[in-house]
């Protein structure tokens, strides 16, 4: 790879910060979807961050998974966003999809060798260079 390639893909990443057990649900490969209120044109590679605060109704589902306690406050893997479409044109794509909302298809899931402890921002932004140089994120693109 030459370094203008390696410069583009660094600039096309995009960051998303998921409210725990969903970040992991999602990592572990069960969860195929995202749900937002919001939608984006952007495909592409996805660092998946894990949000300081978890989502506390969600914690009696994601034990039936073997989820009991995932990280949180940071980044913890990648997915590739592969469509992102609303619920009135799918009617409910996936077990996991909600009504009314938009459904982001996240797929190829690859969770960190270990959470790498960061911050993340609201909506779907770019990741800092600290990260995206990180060696646990450039060890999992490597093999990707
Ligand atoms: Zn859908």
């Amino acid at each position: 790879m030459t370094t203008h390639t390696a410069t583009r893909a660094v600039e096309g990443r995009r960051a998303l910060s998921i409210r725990q057990p969903w970040a992991a649900l999602i990592l572990a490969g069960h969860k195929p979807v995202e749900n937002r209120t919001w939608g984006t044109r952007w495909r592409g590679v996805l660092l998946l961050h894990a949000g300081q605060r978890p989502d506390p109704h969600a914690t009696t589902l994601a034990a039936r998974y073997g989820i009991t306690s995932p990280p949180t406050g940071a980044y913890l893997g990648t997915a590739v966003l592969a469509d992102v479409h609303h619920d009135r044109d799918c009617g409910g794509c996936t077990a996991w999809s909600e009504p009314g909302v938009w459904h982001w298809v996240l797929t190829h899931p690859r969770a960190f060798a270990e959470p790498i402890r960061a911050p993340g921002q609201r909506g779907l932004y770019t990741p800092p260079t600290a990260i995206t140089t990180h060696a646990t994120v450039r060890a999992v693109e490597e093999v990707a």
